[in-house]
């Protein structure tokens, strides 16, 4: 029936136009991604048009973000988007696009249900660029240039589609997010852009738009979510670890000292920096997380001590502070930091010959004189314990709560080596609470262990066990979204890069998952009750190798840093 009316409108309005014109309609085919429309080509006073009301048209409208609609007094047509907004009165060579008025790439002509538009002005209004390939010709929805906002209180690009379509993003580099829009065109016309902190280039390359947005070191961009398909939002955040202390900054600037010329960054406590080099521009940035920047931030145009210019910004939140420091080397010099000995919380930057500066590498963290820890503390939580065996494999002899406590210790010696602060809940065959405890008691006590540590990261080690023997494979389980991300990071740190089984991620409702503030995983290592697994579990150089596995995975959780070149995939808003 409705299939039927449509038909009928479509004939109608033929036959009214064709009466109206007195000239012959012929259809177009329009391509948008893929899909193809056919309005009728109509004739108007002189001009050649499509109507407004042609079923094509509106289906075609209705796969853009952009709607359209008459002001009440029929005068005027609006057309609203994402990346643009524009008003047309009949007939008139000039279109208000965004508030500023312009000439008109094409008309609108008549008004109400006999109106039609130039196709070239359609398109227009539609952020569609059009492409003629023979008789066809192919819309390509415009990508406008990022827009910097406040999301949330962080800084993020906002990039507005004219079409719902799959942007698909791939991390070029460590520092690189490419973002690829599929049948787009791009609507500028620079190729070059900067917004904040972020630069980025873009480039057309096999009817799609390619945009390269690099962050600062030591920070990653992410897509974020952002209303539906009809843009995209691109978040940063800094991939070192979690701020733990906030410091004031007491004095900051270049300083002549006998002993340490520099400049110099003096804070009420000791603090980590991140820096980076970048050999191209010859700028040295370092990123200290946690200094809050004081009253005024230095800046210096004129050369001091190497350096040929160096300026100090704050580039973090006000929860989150980070002060930069960015610094352009003069020619033939290299850095080297000088902390203060005795002085905790006290750094030069100093400038020096390329000559005296040894092997230092392009990127690297350190912290000052005096810093505690400079990883984070993670609370390690060995399953079982005391009157409670876990499961157990009796050919092998093996109860799982020896086989978790045994590489809970191991994992805690090289964390601490890495700098970690690691505690445990249990350090010996015991109960956390009381032996005989309800399970319930026995698996708070071991969260709060978690929580009143404050603790940034919590990892319970188990073995799991089947009836099935032939049931194998590591799990890691997760409960709440802000495991999400740790446990991806361990996803792959056992299994099958160990010659175990990989029996994935889990998302499950485990009572220490639920009950604990900070990002949580369960680590099933393997099958104590499969054959192969619980005796490679039996195996103290196996579990040395878990430890390992896990160490090295959560290290690159904190560093966040993907290995250079490599490309992953990112996430595609829905
Ligand atoms: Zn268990």
């Amino acid at each position: 029936m409705r299939v039927f009316q449509v038909f009928l409108v479509a004939i109608l309005l033929g036959v009214t136009l064709r009466a109206a014109s007195a000239a012959e309609t012929e259809a177009q085919a329009v391509e948008l991604l893929g899909q193809v429309y056919r309005p009728q080509v109509v004739h108007s006073e002189g001009r050649t048009g499509w109507s407004l009301s042609d079923p094509e048209v509106l289906r075609l409208v209705a796969q853009t973000t952009t709607r359209m609609s008459w002001s009440s007094d029929g005068e005027t047509l609006y057309f609203s988007g994402s990346v643009r907004e524009s008003q047309w009165r009949p007939g008139s060579p000039q279109v208000r696009v965004d508030g500023n008025e312009q000439p008109a790439p094409g008309r609108l002509l008549g008004r109400g249900k006999g109106a039609c538009m130039e196709p070239e002005a359609l398109l227009f209004a539609l952020a569609l660029k059009p492409q003629s390939r023979g008789a066809r010709v192919v819309a390509m929805p415009e990508v406008p240039a990022p827009r910097l906002e406040v999301v949330a209180g962080q800084r993020a690009l906002r990039i507005p589609l004219a079409s719902a379509l799959r942007v698909q993003p791939t991390r070029l580099r460590a520092d690189t997010l490419r973002l690829r829009f599929p049948g787009c065109a791009w609507a500028g016309s620079q190729q070059t852009l900067v917004r904040d902190d972020v630069q980025v280039a873009i480039s057309e390359r096999e009817g799609a738009v390619l945009m390269d947005l690099r962050f600062p070191p030591n920070w990653q961009g992410e897509i974020r979510s952002g209303r539906g398909l009809t843009e995209v939002l691109v978040g940063w955040r800094a991939s070192f670890p979690p701020i733990r202390a906030i410091r004031e900054v007491t004095s900051l600037g270049f300083s002549a000292e006998t002993a340490a010329s520099g400049v110099r960054v003096q804070a009420e406590g000791p603090f980590e920096y991140h820096w980076s080099f970048d050999r191209s521009t010859h700028r040295l940035t370092v990123d200290m997380p946690g200094l809050r920047e004081p009253a005024s931030l230095p800046v210096s145009r004129t050369p001091q001590g190497g350096w040929e210019s160096f300026r100090f910004r704050p580039v973090g939140t006000s929860e989150q502070p980070v002060l930069r420091f960015e610094g352009d080397l003069a020619a033939g010099h290299g850095w080297q930091f000088v902390e203060g000995e005795s002085t905790p919380g006290l750094l030069f930057l100093r400038s020096t010959p390329t000559a005296q500066v040894g092997s230092l590498a392009q990127t690297g963290s350190s912290a000052t004189a005096g810093y505690a820890s400079s990883r984070g503390v993670i609370v390690l939580d060995p399953g079982h314990g005391g009157g409670d065996p876990g499961c157990v494999n009796r050919s092998l002899g093996l109860l799982e709560k020896d086989v978790t406590l045994d590489v809970a210790l191991r994992l805690r010696d090289m964390l601490v080596e890495e700098g970690w602060t690691v505690l445990l809940t249990r350090e010996e065959d015991r109960d956390v609470s009381w032996r005989g405890s309800p399970d319930r008691v026995e698996l708070q006590a071991r969260c709060d262990v978690a929580n009143q540590s404050g603790a940034d990261y919590f990892i319970s080690l188990h073995c799991n066990a089947s009836v099935a023997s032939a049931r194998a494979g590591s799990s890691i389980h997760w409960f709440k979204q802000a495991d999400l991300e740790l446990a991806r990071s361990l996803e792959f740190a056992l299994g099958e890069s160990l010659g175990l089984g990989q029996d994935g991620l889990r998302h499950d409702g485990f009572y220490v998952l639920r009950h604990t503030d900070m990002p949580a995983v369960l680590v099933e290592m393997a099958f104590l009750s499969n054959p192969r697994e619980g005796a490679l579990l039996g195996n103290a150089g196996f579990r040395q190798r878990i430890a390992q596995s896990l160490a090295g995975a959560l290290q690159e959780h904190v560093s966040g840093r993907y290995a250079q070149g490599a490309e992953v995939p990112g996430t595609v808003p829905r």
